[in-house]
């Protein structure tokens, strides 16, 4: 889709566990052209959908989502894991392969009807993605899309999300 951008993410093979390929976006972040093409790439996608506020996952997400919502000129809302918030929270548990997880956002940051992108830098089961999802739209916000900078289509995360009526698009896959 994007072979100059691809060609800047890395794999790395066995982590955070053996036979797992993990994309690592960092060489891409670390590359100013790279960064400048993709946050532009991600901006025209969501510059057209008029959103409100750009709701970033943890921690990759933050990034992105920041760079997005400063350029579009609105405000960043961080998904938290668990704990990590030091206001009122509210959150969602979800299920990941081995055990739980709980995901959070501080209460009142996502106003009721508020028009919201969520981002993150990849799918892959779409797990996390969906509970995002659920927690905003538990807050009476309009999901208007979920970005991500990469799709392991393999994964089957991006059909999950359609499955759950999430509009979602990935730049590269
Ligand atoms: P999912 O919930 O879709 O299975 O996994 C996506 C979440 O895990 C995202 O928050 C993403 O940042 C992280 N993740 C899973 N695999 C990778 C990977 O290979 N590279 C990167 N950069 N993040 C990953």
């Amino acid at each position: 889709m994007s072979s100059d951008l691809t060609d800047r993410i890395r794999t790395i093979p066995d982590f955070p566990k053996p036979g797992i390929q993990f994309r690592d976006i960092t060489t891409l972040l670390a590359d100013g052209d790279g960064l400048r093409d993709l946050t532009a790439r991600l901006a025209d996608i969501a510059r057209p959908l008029d959103p409100d506020l750009i709701v970033g996952i943890e921690a990759r997400g933050f990034i992105l989502g920041a760079i997005l919502a400063q350029m579009l000129g609105k405000g960043f809302v961080p998904v938290r894991k668990k704990g990590k918030l030091p206001g009122k929270t509210v959150g969602i548990d979800y299920v990941l392969e081995y055990g739980t997880d709980r995901l959070e956002i501080h209460e009142g940051q996502v106003p009721q009807g508020s028009r919201v992108i969520l981002i993150d830098d990849l799918i892959a089961t779409g797990g996390t993605a969906i509970a995002a999802a659920q927690l905003l739209r538990e807050q009476g916000a309009v999901l208007l899309m979920a970005l991500f900078a990469i799709d392991l289509p393999d994964l089957g995360g991006m059909a999950a999300l359609a499955a759950e009526g999430v509009a979602a698009r990935a730049i590269m896959a």
